[in-house]
């Protein structure tokens, strides 16, 4: 059996008292200790790195540097790291540049971007590393990363296989004395792939814990997964936030509409939908990467997707993820987390608006906690840029999936199940602004051959006159004049 082993803290006593502490420091609650039921352990997270500067809030994304030692790099207490010439031997060491080498283009870097992949974090490269003494010296741009990896001769075959430090020394040394467990091929190279991304995961500020399930944060190696699993995800996230508060350059908070997420153009028998490789399911595969969440109270999310052609609209929100028993890793009984119920989120539609700029348009908080949140038939009457915006309701990280999807326009404006006058006198109060020519043809097509009051259907058309009128309509004046 192979180890995964944390530098500083080996005692689960002492580990879970501090993280239960860093905790309640950094997400500014002050009951969950107790019950542990939101799952994945941490011990606080980065407040300054060398890629991005202080950190802000729990939950901000950050950006990361990463950087491997040279041989002959001081490792306290092991010896000097052998690392680059153990990388060598095991893999495919041909070219001359660190970058163009096989085990480092198609092993060790995939493994930090898998993690930047499915969080707010933000992983570079740092080529640059000045041998300095391991795990004394924080990172510096153009000198030596954040995170630095390096390795040597830990117990040999068996045993610990690696092991990182806590932040801000989170630097990780690989047992360079086992190389038939590294260098095994199995599962394109799976317990090098799996050992170094736990340990980037404590280098995040994630700590072990034991579970029902099978999640990368355990202490044992297990071959079985690939790499971040659910649970480890929601970790990552609830420090860092998830992949779309930042961009390709580096964090860029989708919490304001300025700086919304765009999921796309909506158009008539479409749907866009974003968060849909979480599910019920505590198991990740490596292809899946598609996971956003609400981090805490000071997160909330934005999407946008642009309308060129009316119609109505149907937006679901749905809280995910499966529930499963989880303790810090260590003695105690196991709790059950239902990562589906943890913060109850709802939504608001913005759209434009008819005298111009953008406005709220409807909510969605009617459902408890664990619960979809939905709106449907909705209709949108202007063509332009639209936007949802999701809320949570508390400190704990809440993974969800998010749709909007439009139908066409039916006659029903007033969404009572019926086509009648009373459609006619919404859409003539402006009350749904729908301004768009086909808009009243879809009403008299499906009002038909019925009786129509005269009443109603000699008032001054709005779209058989001009443009000002037309605008003076949109503006409210008309409107007020006729109701
Ligand atoms: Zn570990």
């Amino acid at each position: 059996m192979s180890i995964y082993r944390n530098l500083v803290i080996l005692d689960g006593l002492l580990w879970r008292t501090r993280s239960a502490v860093l905790l309640l420091a950094c997400v500014g609650i002050g009951s969950f200790a107790a019950s542990e039921t939101f799952a994945f352990v941490s011990n606080g997270r980065w407040a300054f790195t060398a890629g991005g500067g202080a950190t802000g809030l729990v939950g901000a994304p950050t950006t990361l540097t990463w950087s491997l030692v040279p041989d002959g790099t001081v490792i306290p207490g092991s010896g000097t790291s052998d690392l680059l010439a153990f990388l060598d031997a095991n893999f495919d060491g041909d070219g001359g540049d660190i970058q163009s080498k096989s085990w480092f283009a198609d092993l060790i870097k995939p493994t930090f971007d898998r993690w930047t992949e499915i969080s707010g974090m933000t992983f570079r490269y740092e080529e640059n590393d000045d041998g300095a003494t391991f795990g004394n010296f924080n990172g510096q741009v153009g000198v030596r990363g954040d995170v630095r990896v390096g390795g040597v001769f830990l117990d040999g075959p068996g045993g610990t296989d690696a092991q990182a430090g806590f932040i801000p020394n989170a630097d990780i040394t690989i047992d360079t004395g086992d190389p038939s467990f590294f260098s095994d091929p199995a599962n394109d190279f799976r317990n090098l792939r799996n050992t170094l991304m736990h340990e980037i995961g404590h280098s995040l500020g994630l700590a072990h814990l034991d579970s029902t399930a099978d999640f990368l944060l355990e202490p044992t190696y297990n071959s079985s997964i690939d790499g971040v699993q659910l649970d480890d995800i929601r970790g990552v996230q609830q420090l860092y936030g998830d992949r779309y508060e930042r961009d390709e350059i580096g964090p860029r908070p989708n919490n304001s509409l300025d700086s919304a997420t765009f999921l796309g153009q909506l158009s008539v028998g479409e749907s866009l939908s974003v968060g849909m490789d979480a599910g019920a399911s505590t198991i990740v595969t490596a292809e899946q990467s598609d996971f956003v969440s609400v981090a805490n109270l000071n997160d909330v999310d934005y999407y946008t997707f642009d309308v060129e052609t009316v119609g109505k609209i149907d937006v679901l929100l749905t809280p995910t993820g499966p529930n499963y028993f989880e303790k810090p890793s260590g003695p105690g009984a196991f709790s059950l987390t239902r990562s589906s119920q943890l913060s109850d989120l709802q939504f608001e539609l913005y759209g434009p608006q008819v005298g111009g700029g953008t406005g709220l348009l409807t909510t969605a908080d009617a459902a408890s906690i664990g619960l979809p949140e939905s709106l449907f038939d909705f209709p949108l009457t202007l063509p332009g840029e639209y936007s949802v915006k999701v809320l949570g309701s508390t400190n704990i990280v809440q993974l969800y999936q998010l749709s909007v999807s439009l139908s066409e326009l039916d006659a029903d404006f007033d969404s009572d199940g019926d086509t009648d006058g009373g459609d006619f006198l919404f859409w003539q109060r402006g009350l749904d602004v729908l301004f768009a020519e086909k808009d009243l043809e879809v009403w008299q097509t499906a009002y038909g051959a019925a009786p129509v009051s005269s009443a109603v259907i000699t008032v001054p058309e709005p779209l058989a006159v001009d443009l000002a009128a037309f605008m003076l309509l949109g503006l409210g004046i008309l409107r007020k004049a006729q109701s």
